[in-house]
Order: structure tokens, then sequence, then C-alpha cells
């Protein structure tokens, strides 16, 4: 396979075209390379990618936040960096440092005390006017990118990438709708590419013919005034022409089109691809890397054949499975642990958290390493075949318990498996598949329709029990004469062309979904929330999808507000704050909300035994993240001895 073939990037050679994508873990410590980054990036390395381009680096005190982000500029970052580079050269694969600032674009007003930028010209996602930097300052930035260039160097890495693309600094100075500039930096197409093209310079001269420069550039911004496909080809071109490019990673967006920049669910895989290959044809045969959620090698290397790109960048993937280089070098594709694109890595980047991956715990805790599994506890019962208790099965038999899942229904998947059949959550389906190949393939004794009760499993001579049992939707506590239905299970119709309300006091995936289905279905939806917006815990990026495809058919969406009862087939609305009320006609109204744990196995059980788990939404009704997280621990300690 050519995915697997070695390339070269000037004087470095990578042994194949799969490469980690800078992805921001926030496990810096002291604006410092940490152990537990160098843990996290030693995993994915030992997964067989090609070359590692480290998460976004400082350059400058003015791109400093907080103490997560590593300084590279400062000459206390060479160690921690070091350290990074031998745990990637000893698995084999390249490291190439990524150099950021961020310009104006931030995720907190209180990520930095003052913003540079080319223009005092806000963003519109992320709010606050920036300074709008002087020459001297200009010169300075210049002489960050050197020292870190320089540091990077210094530390045995094998390069640097300049992050040129998604609206930061340097694509700031390029595009017109950041840049208002009248000096020599501004204003005419050669005069915008002066900052790129002198931090290039600079920074190729201070690392010599030894180390890789990499350019990751912005291929369209997706917003209205800012640069097109047009204007990044003539930026290649004009890139490319300076010969300082050793590779060319394409990417798109910018914070108004933050959306596209991590496509989820609502995107096609490789949505990008075909633009990342018209702006190739402007680089000659400086080699390109694409990217855009590629689930698997095929996919990959459809593209390398036909000649759309050099390299494939994953992020997402390798969060999800770092072992999907090997994997899919030995065949091997089943076993990956698919991405389910909910962008929950991205929400943790944003928010100054450790990296977190919805179906990957390990992901950011690479540092602490399952114990030995038990020589005692061998034989384990999961009851409940929802994510959690397939997690947990599946974990306990990789770890080589011999174990049995009782599901009560026809079928594995639990509450997933309703929405796999919603417009945009086909990934979750992918994901309920692989989960159940795994405890096929792990030989769990598999019990479809099997409720467990109390005084059989009193019955049953078992080892660990884990129950993972889920929780069930309860009915609203309002007044109701019963003039509009109210429903709150998870399998919905939608009446077209009827009025329906949502109710969102989920915040998440589940009414986001819910309504979306019922607005494609054609039903004239309204999303009331209780929250100050609507489905407020799904990632900002994955958010932007829902709102345009909710407003495209004319959603309305009622903030801040209760439905409080129902009478003669209205709906009673009442602001949270103000106490006004409205009434809304609807046919029906989906409630995604209050749901209850199932808790009367694990009342009756608790008691006469010890070695009872209870996990997931047998808990408390919580999210994908909680099963999964509950169910990998559960397999491990159940096959694990105690203290
Ligand atoms: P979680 O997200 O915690 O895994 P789900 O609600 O998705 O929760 O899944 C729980 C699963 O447990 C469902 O498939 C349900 O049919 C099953 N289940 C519930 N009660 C029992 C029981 N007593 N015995 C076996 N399976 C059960």
């Amino acid at each position: 396979m050519l995915l697997f073939s070695p390339l070269s990037l000037g004087p470095k050679v990578a042994k194949n075209r799969i490469v980690r994508l800078p992805t921001i873990s926030n496990l810096g410590e002291k604006s410092a390379v940490s152990e537990a980054m160098i843990a996290h990036v030693g995993r994915v390395a030992r997964g067989g990618v090609g070359t590692v381009v480290t998460e976004g680096m400082a350059v400058h005190p003015s791109s400093v936040r907080g103490e997560r982000l590593v300084a590279a500029f400062r000459t206390e970052s060479v160690p921690g960096l070091q350290r990074l580079g031998d745990i990637v050269h000893r698995e084999g694969a390249l490291c190439v440092a990524q150099l950021l600032h961020g310009g104006r674009q931030h995720h907190s007003s209180r990520a930095l005390p003052l913003l540079w930028a080319p223009s005092a010209v806000a963003c519109d996602y992320s709010g606050g006017v920036p300074h709008e930097i002087s020459r001297d300052e200009i010169d300075d930035l210049v002489k960050g990118f050197v020292a870190a260039a320089t540091n990077v160097m210094a530390a045995g890495l094998d390069g640097v990438e300049l992050h040129g693309a998604q609206g930061y600094l340097l694509q700031q100075f390029m595009s017109p709708l950041s840049n208002r500039r009248e000096d020599e930096y501004g204003g005419s197409f050669e005069n915008r590419m002066r900052f790129p093209l002198r931090v290039l310079a600079a920074v190729r001269e201070a690392m010599g013919s030894n180390g890789i420069v990499g350019y990751r550039l912005g291929v369209d911004e997706f917003t209205s005034g800012g640069l097109t496909i047009e204007d990044s080809c003539r930026a290649a071109e004009m890139l490319s022409a300076t010969g300082q490019i050793d590779y060319f990673s394409l990417s798109q967006g910018n914070f108004t089109s933050i959306e596209t920049h991590l496509p989820d669910r609502h995107q096609a895989p490789g949505s990008f691809t075909e633009m990342h290959a018209r702006v190739k044809r402007h680089v000659g045969t400086t080699p390109t890397m694409t990217c855009g959620r590629f689930v698997d090698a095929a996919m990959a290397e459809q593209v390398l054949a036909a000649g759309q790109a050099d390299m494939i960048g994953l992020s997402r993937a390798l969060t999800a499975d770092p072992d999907w280089p090997c994997k899919s070098a030995g065949e091997l594709a089943g076993d990956i642990t698919p991405c389910i694109a909910c962008n929950q890595c991205w929400i943790s980047s944003t928010t100054g958290e450790k990296i977190r991956c919805v179906v990957n715990p390990a992901a950011g805790n690479e540092m602490s390493s399952p114990p030995p599994v038990s020589l005692m506890h061998q034989r384990v019962l999961v009851i409940g075949g929802g994510p959690a208790g397939l997690e947990a099965a599946r974990t306990a038999a990789e770890r080589g318990a011999s174990v049995t899942l009782m599901e009560a229904g026809e079928r594995l998947g639990g509450r997933l498996l309703a929405a796999t059949n919603w417009p945009f959550q086909k990934e979750l389906g992918d994901y309920v598949s692989y989960l159940v190949r795994q405890v096929e393939r792990g030989g769990v004794d598999i019990r479809l329709k099997s409720p467990a009760t109390a005084e059989g499993l009193a019955a049953m001579a078992v080892g660990a029990t884990i129950l993972a049992v889920g929780a069930h939707p309860v009915a609203p506590a309002i007044a109701s004469d019963g003039s509009i239905e109210i429903l709150t299970g998870d399998t919905i119709a939608a009446p077209a062309g009827k009025a329906v309300i949502v109710v969102d006091e989920d915040g998440h995936n589940w009414s986001a979904a819910a309504a979306e289905f019922l607005a494609v279905g054609g039903c004239d939806v309204t999303v009331v929330t209780p929250f100050f917006e609507p489905f407020r815990e799904i990632s900002s990026v994955s958010r932007a999808h829902v709102l345009a495809v909710l407003d495209r058919h004319s959603v309305r969406i009622v903030p801040n507000t209760r439905l409080v009862s129902v009478q003669h087939g209205g709906a009673v609305l009442q602001n949270k704050f103000s106490g006004r009320e409205e009434i809304a006609r609807a046919a029906a109204i989906y409630w995604i909300g209050s749901l209850q744990s199932r808790n009367e196995l694990a009342n009756a059980l608790r008691a006469p035994r010890a070695d009872v788990h209870v996990i997931g939404d047998a808990v408390a009704p919580r999210r994908l993240v909680d099963a999964i997280a509950e169910g990998r621990r559960a397999g491990i300690l159940a096959t694990t001895d105690r203290a």
C-alpha cells in the first residue's frame, strides 16, 4: 500500500504517509512539556504513525495562554522537547513541532490579557478587539518564531511546522478580513503575504538545511470577505516558489467557520480532499497532506493513489485509537476503535481541560496503566448490553476473563440504537457495531432476551457482577389536560407538517438529534430549553452544524424557558427569569430530559455481595463518555485482585 510506503520530507524520511495532526492535549505544565504529554505522544507514536506533528506551541509571550501550552520560544522548554522527540524517535517516527500564534482568535475572554493581531478587527467568534501590532512588534514576533525553531532544533526534533491556517496569526495577515493595515504588511496580496514570507525565510535560515520546515496552509476561510480557494492557490504558489517549504499541511476555515475545522457527523469523511487536491496542483513536487475525518486505510489509500495528496493527517482517529496505523497495516481494521466525530476532544482543547475522548478513556491518561489481571476473578457477569455493559464485557474479555453478557432486549446497543436511525448519527451505529464485534470476537457468552432478576442471579454461580442496566425516561411532572401528547421515549416518529415542541432538558446530542430528526422529517419544530442556549454541552464545532440544520428548516428556538403546563391544545411556555407566559400550539411534545436509573437490581444485590459494580446510566443518567469510562474501569476492576 502507498499509505505504508516511505516519503521524503526535505532532509528526512518518514516511514509511512500517516501523520498525527497537531492536537491540543492541554497536558503541558508550567508552559513546558510534561511527563503526561510525553506519555500521551509516545502512545500515539507507538501505534505506528510515520510522523508526529506536536500540538501547537507558543512562539512569543503574546501567544502564551495559561500554562498548558508549551512556550517553545523559551530556552527552558528545550529539555522537555528533547524528551518528547526521543520518545517519538524511539518508535521510528519523525517529530515535528508546530509553531503557533493565535493572534486575534481565542476561546475565552480570559485567555490572554491582550490579543495581538495585524489590525484592530474583532473575531466574531472570540469577541474582543485586538491590539494592532506595530512594525517593532512584528519584528519581535519574527524573532519569537526564530527562537522557537532554534529551540526545537536544539532539542533534536526533526523540524517545525508553521501554523498558517484556520484563521491564526499568519493567516490573519494574509486575509483581507482581518488585515486592514495600510503599511507594507497590508493592502495588496503581496503585502498581505509579506509577514508569513518573512517568518518562513527567517525560520528556514535559522534551521538551515537539516530540519524540516512544513507549512499549514488554509485553503478557504469559508467566510464572506475572507480568503477563497483561488487566493490560497496563489498563496501556495508564492510560498512554494521560495523553495523553503518541505511539505504543506492543508486545512480550512477560521473561527467564524469553525465547524469546518473538525468536520463532524454532518459532513462526509474527506469533504475537503478535493479542495486540498486543487491547492496541491500549485506547489509542484512539494508533498502535501490532506485531512478531514479519514476513517480507514482504504479511504486514505484511494486519495493517495489518485494523487490528491501525499500524506494523510489524522487527529481524532488517532485519539480514538492510536493503533489505527498498525491495525490497518495488519489488516485488523475491524478492531480499530472508531472515532464517532462527537468532538468531545475539541471541547477539552478549548476549555483548558486535558484531552478527553468518549470512545478511548485512556487518552490523556497514559501515565496510569491498568493493574495486572487477577488470577482469582476469572468469571465476570455483565448485565445490560448498552455501551457501558458492552465496554465492560469487551475489557474483561480482553483481560482473559470468561464473560457472560445478559441483555433483556433483542439487540445489543442500549439507548444508542434509537439514535442511530436519526439523521447525522451513523457513526454511533458504527460504534455499536464495533463494540458488538469486539464482544463477539472476545468470546463473550451473549444472552439476548435474558432479563436478569435478583432471584435468578442469586441462583447463578458467578464471579464479579457488573450492572449496566441503564435508565429509562420518565414523564415530566407538569399539569396537563392530555390535549397534547407528551412523548418521552427514545423511539419517536415525525408527524410531517405538524407543529411539534422539543423540550431540551438534555443540553446534548439527544435533544439536538431529535430536533434534527423532526425538522428534517417535515415537522414545524419549536425547541424550548431552560438553559441559556440549546444543546449547550455539544462542542461548538458540532453545535454550529446542528443550528445550521435547524435554521434551514425554520426551527424556532426559545431559550430560558420552561414548558409548565398543557391546556386546551396549547403548551404554556414560561420564561424562567421574567415569568412571562406564552401559549404554543402543537400536535406533540417530545420531552428529552428526565431519565431515571434502573436501580432495583443494584439495591437487591449490593447488600449480600461485595463484587458488584454499578456503571453507566444505572448509577445516574449521564453521557456516553461516562458509560464508556465506567465500563472500561469496571472491566478492569472485575479482573483485578482487590487489595
Ligand atoms: P448505558 O449507557 O449505561 O449502557 P443503556 O440504557 O444504553 O445504558 O443500556 C442499558 C441496557 O441494559 C439496555 O439495553 C437494556 O435493555 C438493558 N437492561 C436493562 N435492564 C436489564 C436487566 N434486568 N437484565 C438485562 N438487561 C437489562
